[in-house]
Parts: structure tokens; sequence; C-alpha cells
């Protein structure tokens, strides 16, 4: 990943435009449906909406195993009529089963299983088969979920992102051309009043052949649209109440964030905050687009707003995050890091490796140049204490993060070890409201 653009944007004008993206988990299931619609209205009220919507939730890792499956054995697996039963229900459940949808489900299934076809009979899948075996994931959600907008009263139009989204050749982690992609979203988009439900995570390049822009790219799929269509907000609609101070389905005593700045959000996702793709940040900083990260069972809730006027966190540390050392070594999986933490990171993954097992790096993120002189000390006491061997630790040279090596099976008792260590003394309601 390229370093993180330093210079701060000033508030910029923007259209009465927002990109809402809903993720997996937000788009599996009636209620969800009926979830997005009640937003969709809201929102549609003051503004034009267009939706961003990923594959429902885990169709995309199905689709990847199917693929390896194929070509490794010669023969498409089981997996994949399960897959097509999924989705069959899926239209049962969340739309009223017109003719129209059925069929193009049914259509989309028969493609995606002849590529697979294909691939089981070359044993071999290329990166470019694999995007476009993985692209049906969202290509059936975005129609289905339409479909599901339309019979609630909502003017849906599902929009496959491979004729919006232009990309360099990079399959499975494709970075997007905002030029080439502007002039595409100015002809492609459908016009009002009709909310387009864009596929996330796909793109093609100039020439068309399909791409995807890395897992959990959805994201930067909503980033990229707002960019292009000077959009006035960003928000992310997932499972949490926003960006917190560790994943609280690791650390339950983990806090909301209610507000970051982007170079803070920028510095918990490329270390491993899940909760929003790191490729997403750079785009919307450089254009002054504010994000929000919303929790889609409490839309009322406040969730984190990142915007140019951010003030940022109030304390030093501001997450707990974790990175296994194997996912960073596959491309597209593992979450990029910058140019400038590179190097952090090669340093401590060769003291890591050394131990030989299976290992994760707990970073602890700060504001920018808060990180103090006791602090590594402090953290890698908090681990030996609970009897965890500390693999490596290293520090930042921007003085924002102190990141431990430590085995796999410990991470999760490290996470809550540290996050306790780090945030003991911060108020109970959130981590800085
Ligand atoms: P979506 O399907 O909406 O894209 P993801 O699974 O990609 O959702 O991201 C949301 C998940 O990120 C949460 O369920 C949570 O387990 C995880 N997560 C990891 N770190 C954090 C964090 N610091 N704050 C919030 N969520 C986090
Ligand atoms: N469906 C894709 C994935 O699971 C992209 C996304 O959900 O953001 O990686
Ligand atoms: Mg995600």
């Amino acid at each position: 990943m390229r370093p993180y653009a330093r210079e701060v944007t000033p508030e910029r004008p923007h259209r009465a435009l927002r990109v809402m993206k809903f993720g997996g988990s937000s788009v599996t299931g009636a209620d969800r449906i009926d979830a997005i619609v009640k937003v969709t209205t809201e929102r549609s009220r003051s503004r034009r909406v267009v939706l961003v919507v990923s594959a429902f939730a885990d169709v995309t890792a199905t689709l990847e195993g199917i693929a390896i499956a194929s070509a490794r054995d010669g023969v498409v697996p089981d997996d994949f009529s399960r897959l097509r039963a999924y989705h069959r229900q899926a239209v049962g459940k969340m739309t009223a089963s017109g003719a129209t949808i059925r069929s193009t489900v049914e259509r989309l299934l028969r493609e995606c299983e002849g590529v697979l076809g294909r691939v089981a009979s070359r044993r071999a899948c290329s990166p470019a088969e694999l995007d476009t075996i993985l692209s049906f994931g969202e290509r059936l959600s975005s129609e289905i979920i339409a479909a599901g907008l339309i019979q609630r009263g909502v003017h849906a139009v599902p929009v496959d992102a491979g004729a919006l989204i232009v990309t360099d050749a990079t399959h499975g982690d494709a970075r997007a051309d905002l030029d080439a992609t502007s002039e595409r979203v100015q002809a492609a988009m459908p016009r009002e009043p009709a909310v387009p439900v864009v596929t996330g995570f796909i793109g093609a390049t100039s020439t068309g052949v399909r791409t995807t822009l890395g897992r959990e790219g959805s994201d930067y799929s909503a980033a990229i649209l707002a960019v292009c269509l000077e959009a006035d907000g960003v928000e992310i609609w997932t499972d949490v109440d926003g960006v917190m101070t560790a994943d609280p389905r690791v650390v339950p005593e983990a806090l909301p964030l209610r507000e970051l700045s982007y170079q803070e959000l920028f510095d918990l996702t490329s270390w491993g905050a899940k909760v929003v793709h790191p490729k997403t940040v750079r785009p919307l900083h450089e254009a002054g687009i504010p994000l929000e990260i919303k929790n889609t069972t409490s839309p009322s809730d406040p969730g984190t707003r990142i915007h140019v006027g951010a003030t940022g966190a109030t304390g030093g540390p501001l997450g707990v995050t974790r990175l296994d050392v194997a996912a960073l070594r596959s491309p597209g999986h593992g979450t990029p890091s910058t140019g400038e933490a590179r190097a952090q990171l090669e340093t401590l993954i060769g003291e890591i490796e050394a131990t030989g097992r299976d290992s994760a790096i707990i970073t602890v993120v700060h504001r920018r140049g808060a990180v103090t002189d006791r602090a590594a000390d402090t953290i890698a006491d908090s681990l030996r204490q609970k009897g965890i061997f500390v693999a490596g630790i290293s520090e930042g040279a921007n003085h924002a993060t102190v990141s431990l090596g430590v085995a796999c099976e410990h991470a999760d008792l490290a996470m809550n070890a540290v996050h306790r260590t780090v945030f003991s003394s911060r108020p109970k309601a959130s981590a800085n409201a």
C-alpha cells in the first residue's frame, strides 16, 4: 500500500448524495432488508442515495473454497449445490419470488457453475478466473437485495460495478483508477429517482477483465463511488457499534470510539481493526468526505464519525488490534500496511518466525506521537504476567504503535490482557465520547 497522505484536506462542497454500504452480515435475511429500507427511505428524504452491498455472509469464502477444490480435484464439489440452495432460499425469504428475480438468480448460478466446470476440467484456476468466480457473490446479492427493496416500495436498480469501477490488473487486490471510474459513473449510473444497489468488492480493467479489490474490499468500493459522485458522506453499516477499542467478539470490554481522524482510522485498520478496509480511508481523506460506521441492528446508536474537522481521540491509546502472520503472507487476504509500517513489520515478523509457531502481531495503536517511553515495557509485562511468551517487541517510528508477537493460540488472551492494561483508567461509556 502507498504511504498515507499527510496533508489535511479542507472540507469541500459536496452534492446532496450519500453512499451507504451494507456488509455481508447486514444483508442476510428479511429483517435486514427491512432495516436497509428504513435507513434508505430516511436518507432519501434529504438527498440522493447510492447503496453498495457485499455478498451474503460467508459466500465469498465459500466460493473461494469451491474454486480451489474444483482446480485441485477436477470436479466441482457439492458445496456448490448448497450455495445454489442458499441463494434460492434467500430469494424466497427476502423477495416476493417473482419470475424475473428467480430467473436472474438461476442464470447467474449457471454462469458461475460454467466457469467452475472449466476450472475443474483444466484442473487450474487463474487469478482472473478466481476473480470472476468470486464476483458472483456480490452479483447475486445485489440482484436479490434490489428485488427485496422493490417489493418494499423502493425504486431500486441492481448495478454490476464491473461496468463502473475501472481498476488495474492486480487480481485479488486491484486498485481503482478514479478518473476512468468517474467517467463511467457519470455515464452509467442509473439516474434519479432510482436507488442504485451496486455490487461491492468487484471492478474490471479498462478492457473489461473482472477484478476484485481485496477481501473485505466493499468498503473501498463505497469510498471509490463516493469520490466519483462527490458524495457528502459515506456510511458503512455493519454488525458492531462502530470502530471500537478492540474486536468486541474477542474483547468483551471493548468500547466504541465516537470520533476519529482519518489518520487514526487508517492506523487502526492497517494494523488489523477489520471493521473497515484500510484502502477505504485515503480516498475519502483526500476528497474531504466524512465517514460514519454504524450498526445495522441499532441505527440510532451514534457509531463512529471520521471527518476533516475531527479533533481525534482524547486519550493516547486508541485500540488493540491483531494481525496474523500467515494472513499477511497471502495477497489480498492480509491487511496491507503502509510503507512506513512495513519495515517495522518485517523486522518483527523475522523475530516471530524464528519461533517456528503460528503467530499473531498484537498492536496497541495510539494517536500519533502518543507512545510513552514506558509503554512497550508495561504492555509486554502485562503479557508475561499471564504467562504469555512475547516473541518480539517493536515500536513504530511515528510513536503511534507498540507491536508484540505472540503465538496464535495465546492471541485472544493477550488481546484481553493488553486491553485491560491500556484502557483500565478510561471512562466506561465510550473511549472518547
Ligand atoms: P461487514 O460484513 O459488515 O463488512 P466485517 O466482519 O468485515 O463486517 O467487520 C465487522 C467486524 O469487525 C465486527 O463484527 C468485529 O468482529 C470486527 N472487528 C475487528 N476489530 C474491530 C474493531 N476495532 N472495532 C469494531 N469491530 C472490529
Ligand atoms: N464479499 C467480499 C469478502 O467477503 C467483500 C466484502 O464483504 O467486503 O471479502
Ligand atoms: Mg467487511
